[in-house]
């Protein structure tokens, strides 16, 4: 094993939450119906053994090392700090894992716990087809047979993603309930694993879901705060004054904030998606403008209507594009422990161009918004600060929006 790659128990218990039932404070828990409730179970009681397992351990640590390119860099942005005029910006480049984003992180921890579990068959559900691909990618490292769930809306959107996970073997199955879209997706995949749960592992995307996967995704994506705590210790002889990621369903952010938490000189900011505008009703930010309540199987923020019907989102990054976000998020926002605040369209894709001209690093458009809070926040961060921005993914794949 690589002693790089950082999988330490400690930092997996940075908050000692969740507690037992799932809950981070108020959120989180299981919000599932009974039949759910044994695969829950299962999965909880497997993971917990599966953390402190050496083998685990090591067969992720070389997977996260061998196959997926860790650990990744954490890059002094020199010509981006001098424009924006703050002393220091560092880059963790998560942009640079194998498929582009730090999803792979999470995945390659699920799928080796599923064929630890003895699981022939991953489902996942996926919007933009981005966790789809990540899952596809896994699945057929491991030979395991693959099905993701995508609304029809949304496969006619992302046709070059859909043509990814085909490749990759993987089936692609259409959903054509309701808005035809994530949230649609997500429910059925959720019955899948219920008629399918013996032989099947449902592969949750980000840091959301009922208990126990905001925690499990946290600690898998959890690499990407070990790292950086790491090196920018070793690069600067301390700790960094901000940590700025974006937040979709939140697990880059979650990942990089949490092995710091109990750092209290460490702000951190999560930036999320104002789309059109916070008042336009356009937007994805459950955290800056939802409401408590219940979505896929937890308890958080979320964006409904005064029906209590979830709202559709919206954001010109499909990857922040979820009507919810992980109760560990409610959590520390609800604590004070991060801020979370939005960035529109607009100035996210002034960031993305900032990004690629100053630096020559073309950064995902969910990426985008945490460079273009720096640009927009030069009156609140001060002058003589280091930071450290999760750069979560590459931009390849959003050239057509940003032209
Ligand atoms: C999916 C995705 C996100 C948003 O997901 P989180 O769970 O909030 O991290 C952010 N950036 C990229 C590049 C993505 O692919």
């Amino acid at each position: 094993m690589k002693k790089s790659i950082q999988l330490h128990k400690k930092y997996f218990t940075q908050n000692k939450m969740p507690d037992k039932t799932g809950h981070f404070g108020d959120f989180g828990g299981r919000f599932v119906p009974e039949t759910l409730i044994y695969a829950l179970d299962e999965l909880t009681r497997e993971y917990a053994r599966a953390k402190h397992d050496k083998k685990f351990i090591r067969d992720l640590s070389y997977y996260l090392a061998e196959y997926a390119g860790r650990p990744t860099a954490l890059y002094e942005a020199k010509n981006l700090s001098r424009y924006l005029g703050i002393n220091k910006v560092y880059l963790k480049r998560e942009d640079l894992l194998h498929t582009g984003a730090h999803k792979i992180n999470n995945t390659l921890g699920q799928v080796i716990l599923a064929a630890r579990m003895g699981k022939k068959r991953l489902i996942a559900e996926t919007g933009a087809g981005q966790h789809g691909v990540a899952t596809a990618t896994v699945a057929a490292l491991f030979g395991l047979s693959c099905d993701v769930y995508m609304g029809e809306e949304d496969i006619h959107r992302q046709a070059l993603n859909v043509m990814r996970m085909k490749l990759l073997g993987a089936n692609v199955i259409s959903v054509k309930t309701g808005t035809q879209t994530l949230k649609d997706a997500m429910t059925q995949a959720l019955r899948d694993w219920v008629t399918n749960v013996r032989h099947t592992h449902y592969v949750i995307g980000t840091a959301a879901g009922p208990h126990p996967y905001p925690e499990m995704v946290r600690n898998f994506q959890s690499v990407i705060g070990k790292e950086a705590r790491r090196q920018i210790l070793k690069k600067e002889k301390r700790l960094p004054d901000y940590l700025v990621a974006c937040v979709g369903g939140g697990s880059n952010a979650i990942g990089l904030f949490h092995p710091f938490y109990n750092d209290k000189s460490v702000k951190m900011i999560g930036v999320e998606a104002a789309g059109k505008g916070l008042s336009s009703g356009k937007h994805s930010a459950s955290l800056g403008a939802g409401a408590a309540g219940v979505l896929h199987g937890s308890k958080s923020k979320i964006l409904e209507d005064q029906f209590g019907q979830i709202k559709n989102a919206h954001s010109v990054a499909a990857g922040l594009d979820y009507p919810g976000v992980g109760p560990e998020h409610a959590y520390y926002q609800q604590t004070g422990r991060a801020k979370y605040v939005s960035i529109t369209d607009k100035e996210a894709l002034e960031g993305f161009k900032l990004l690629t001209l100053v630096e020559g690093i073309i950064p995902a458009l969910e990426s985008a918004h945490a460079i273009a809070y720096l640009k927009k926040a030069k009156k609140i961060i001060k002058k003589n600060s280091l930071i450290i921005v999760c750069l979560s993914g590459r931009g390849d794949k959003d050239l057509h929006e940003s032209y």
